[in-house]
């Protein structure tokens, strides 16, 4: 029903082989918590498949890929698992963040170095600051030629395993959000220190930590952005990571359907395959449906992107909002009709349906709640976008 471009065949095909060998080992890293040894394997397959510098363009060694491949790769990658599928996108957005680094010789080699494979982390929550951004503490104080940074973020993902953070701190706590800005800031930094990796219900391979900032000193080349232009940079990033949380979603979906699909024909109850009961095939043919029908709305909205190269207007933030809230609802819904089909054995590890269900519960909280979701859509009706 969907055509693509030979490139994004491409893209899709080698994500899903790499999502067929991640396959073989997510039980046993799901397991564990934080960047284990099998962990770090997981993530070396989405770096050897080039999944993470899908975005960056060719001549500064990445994929040159478009939106549609990118969301095609997530797909893929979130059928076996959402955490790793959400690093794809994670990747994506901060390089979009990266391409405001003022300063050249910076942002030329935080791109080579995120080429070459080095993680990035986003340090914006903090323990009192969730959705509301206005309650931000994290302060960067004039000092000399530069700003001197203290403050604790918290939920930071891949805290701990990146090579740079791109750290949110008020430079003028009289502006509220306008008062926000952006630095880059290298691991291993005097002052920045990492707290131990979060324990999580799903999304269990994006594991996050605490960041502490001890008046960690940038320079002016460290600046993304305008001073104060941070809430900007983020909402803008933010409409990508969004249309990839719904991505995520659609394949968490469809990853746990093909899994109660294979078994309800396999399943023998009352003398038949469980698939020829009508209660397990209407539960099937919902599920289904239910995908296909987000499939064409996140396609749809990637292809706008490409076509109109629009990430950042206010009918993008509409639309990707629309995307992260429809198609997680439907994730959360479908994981739970798959655990369903496998009876108890839908809470048993070893049938992937139970990892999945855990991670379509974090895909309505990943890139911000649903709630948040349906503010951004609200506001955007109020003024006739
Ligand atoms: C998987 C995952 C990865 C993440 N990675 C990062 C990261 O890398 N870096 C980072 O900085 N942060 C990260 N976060 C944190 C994320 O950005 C926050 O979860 C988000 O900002 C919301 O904050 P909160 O969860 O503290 O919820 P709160 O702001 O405390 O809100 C609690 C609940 O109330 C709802 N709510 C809040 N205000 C309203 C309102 N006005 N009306 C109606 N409902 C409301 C929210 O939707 C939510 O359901 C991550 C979160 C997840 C789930």
């Amino acid at each position: 029903m969907h055509v693509f471009t030979p490139a994004q065949i491409s893209v899709r095909d080698t994500a899903a082989e790499a999502a067929r060998e991640l396959s073989k080992i997510i039980i046993d890293i799901d397991r564990q918590t934080g960047h284990s040894k099998q962990w770090w394997e997981g993530l070396h397959l989405l770096e050897n498949a080039g999944l993470l510098r899908l975005h960056i363009p060719k001549e500064k060694g990445g994929e040159g890929a478009d939106t549609m491949s990118l969301v095609l790769a997530q797909e893929e990658i979130a059928k076996v698992d959402g955490g790793y599928a959400n690093i794809v996108s994670h990747e994506a957005c901060a390089y979009a963040i990266f391409t405001h680094c003022q300063d050249e010789a910076l942002r030329e080699r935080a791109i080579k170095s995120m080429a070459e494979g080095s993680l990035t982390c986003i340090a914006i929550t903090e323990p009192d600051t969730g959705a509301d951004l206005a309650q931000m503490k994290t302060t960067a104080v004039a000092d000399g030629d530069g700003w001197l940074i203290s403050g604790h973020k918290r939920v930071a993902s891949l805290a701990g395993a990146a090579g740079m953070y791109l750290v949110f701190a008020l430079t003028d706590p009289s502006l509220g959000t306008r008062g926000i800005s952006a630095f880059v800031v290298d691991a291993g930094t005097p002052g920045l220190s990492v707290g131990e990796a979060d324990e999580l219900m799903g999304f269990r391979q994006l594991p996050p930590a605490d960041v502490f900032f001890d008046n960690v000193r940038v320079t002016r080349s460290q600046l993304l952005g305008e001073i104060g232009g941070a809430f900007k940079l983020f909402a803008q990033a933010l409409n990508l990571g969004r249309l990839g949380g719904g991505t995520q979603a659609l394949g968490v979906a469809q990853g746990a359907f093909e899994h109660a699909l294979a078994y309800a024909k396999k399943r023998h109850t009352f003398g038949k395959p469980l698939i020829e009961h009508q209660a397990i095939q209407f539960s099937l043919a919902d599920m289904a449906t239910q995908i296909e029908a987000s499939r064409a709305l996140v396609y749809q909205v990637a292809r706008w992107m490409d076509e109109t190269d629009d990430t950042t207007s206010r009918e993008a933030a509409k639309l990707c909002a629309m995307v992260k809230m429809q198609a997680s609802d439907m994730a959360m819904k479908v994981t739970i009709d798959a655990v369903q089909v496998f009876g108890a054995y839908g809470n048993y590890r070893e049938n992937h349906v139970e990892r999945l269900m855990r991670d379509a519960k974090v895909t309505q909280l990943v890139d911000g709640p649903n709630e948040l979701m349906k503010m951004r859509i609200g506001h955007a009706l109020i003024r006739g976008v």
